[in-house]
């Protein structure tokens, strides 16, 4: 997959109502996006087989909904005002701001991850690394960047200063002594939470890989230490279950362990599922085994007991944590790109194709009288009637039936149904699979169960 397709994609994606550049009206907002009808769809497609997979069918996973504005203690309990940093430098010429680390590693090959601002400094300068936006040597020393977005608050003094959330795991961690008073949660359990994070990113970019506004669909799990490593392991495959289930292709998923010396400060073992995106392979989930930092950070902070008391030893002590994460505009994206097919007909044309998995398709199906005339919008209605009760539904009785087809097939849409002078006279209409192209011809009747049948294999 070329960088081209990422072109081709963001083309698509904005004359089809995927996503549409944000703010436009005013010359757009750098890296802004808004998910247009079908891009919503998709999104809430995704979220919902998610929370099915990971808490609706799991009686060990309990689900929350938290706040993006937390108490500001938080994130000084949990390292983020002290540690949450990116490096970077300015560029005294065009004035464009850089992350350090990425200079380093695109000129030289080389990781930064730990090395000291001093040492990257060094690099740049003893390298002659160039600003890649106009090309002169003339960079700042390396300095730290905090990448949490702060808000001021109406109320004075020091505590006026409040963070946007840039994770969503510490609201979970916050409630955790909620959740075990109140819900019959016995560990190994887990708490889900879909929603959105923040992060002042330096170099934000690739359409939505790297955004300052995205959404987590995370989950801590909370285990004694003994379990990690079977636990662990578990979750890797978890994951890449829900990477099939969404429809990437196993072969563009892999697995990267993070080394020892490079870990996050919380974390014991880290693991990313990265993706063969168009722009190369990069970060799509993790997986990090947070041991007991977080809960034992809050109990300190906060003074409050965060211990857990096994019911059948009566033993206390503050859970050890698993915490698969799974970034929602990621999916998006590796979604976007696996879909994506340009295929050459047996008549010399070509259609662009979005195969998405028919559970997570925007719309699942599309109606269209074949005529404006001779009841046949009626009927049409009356079938988008019954089917919207249950799926997301286009009706469209625009345009030569081919166009409509190619619009579907851009859209991913699994089945299109059309209403002709047949349906008048015997009640069937034809159905086509937007895969194979091929029609049959069925009841209206049976339609319904033909669907529920095809959209769930
Ligand atoms: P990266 O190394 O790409 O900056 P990260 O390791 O900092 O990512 P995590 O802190 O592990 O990311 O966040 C969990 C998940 O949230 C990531 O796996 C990713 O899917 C998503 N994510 C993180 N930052 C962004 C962002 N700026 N825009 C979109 N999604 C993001």
């Amino acid at each position: 997959m070329s960088a081209e397709t990422l072109d081709q994609i963001v083309s698509l994606s904005k004359r089809r109502g995927f996503l549409f550049p944000g703010s436009e009206i005013y010359n757009g907002f750098a890296n802004s996006y808004t998910y247009g009808p079908y891009g919503s769809e998709l999104k809430k497609n995704v979220k919902d087989l998610w929370w099915k997979t990971f808490v609706q069918k799991r009686p060990d996973i309990v689900g929350i909904d938290g706040d993006i504005i937390l108490h500001p203690k938080t994130w000084e309990a949990s390292g983020h005002i002290g540690g949450f940093n990116d490096q970077m430098v300015d560029c005294k010429t065009c004035r464009a701001r850089l992350r350090a680390d990425h200079l380093v590693e695109d000129a030289l090959k080389i990781d930064c991850e730990g090395l000291p601002d001093a040492e990257v400094t060094k690099l740049i300068q003893d390298n002659q690394i160039k600003c890649p936006k106009c090309g002169n040597k003339d960079l700042t020393e390396v300095r730290k960047f905090n990448l949490m977005f702060q808000t001021q608050m109406a109320k004075t003094g020091e505590d006026s200063i409040a963070y946007l959330r840039p994770e969503t795991a510490q609201a979970i961690f916050l409630e955790f002594k909620n959740i075990i008073d109140t819900c019959r949660v016995k560990i190994p359990f887990g708490v889900a939470q879909i929603g959105k994070a923040f992060r002042n990113e330096i170099t934000p970019g690739n359409f939505i890989f790297r955004r300052l506004e995205f959404e987590q669909m995370e989950i801590e799990y909370f285990i004694r230490e003994e379990m990690w490593e079977e636990l662990f392991d578990t979750w890797m495959t978890e994951m890449d279950v829900w990477c099939t289930s969404i429809g990437l292709n196993p072969e563009k998923c892999h697995h990267l362990e993070h080394e020892k010396e490079k870990l996050s400060h919380y974390s014991k073992r880290t693991v990313d599922i990265e993706y063969d995106f168009p722009f190369g392979r990069k970060e799509l989930y993790g997986l990090a085994y947070r041991t007991n930092f977080d809960l034992s950070q809050h109990q300190q902070f906060s003074g409050k007991d965060l211990g857990y008391r096994d019911p059948q030893t009566n033993e206390k002590f503050i859970p050890h944590v698993l915490e698969p994460t799974f970034g929602l505009d990621r999916s998006i994206l590796a979604i976007l790109c696996e879909a994506y097919t340009e295929e050459k007909l047996e008549d010399g044309s070509s259609r662009i194709v979005m195969k998405f998995k028919p559970q997570i398709a925007p719309v699942k199906v599309a109606i269209f009288p074949l005529m404006k005339k001779e009841g046949m919008p009626e009927k049409a209605k009356e079938i988008f009637s019954s089917l919207s009760d249950i799926w997301t539904v286009d009706y469209d009785e625009s345009g030569s039936i081919g166009k409509r087809y190619r619009r579907q097939d851009e859209i991913g849409t699994p089945f299109c149904i059309t209403v002709d002078h047949e349906s008048l006279k015997d009640d069937t209409v034809t159905i086509r699979n937007r895969d194979t192209m091929e029609q049959e011809r069925i009841a209206i009747s049976a339609v319904g169960q033909y669907l529920q049948k095809q959209l769930n294999s």
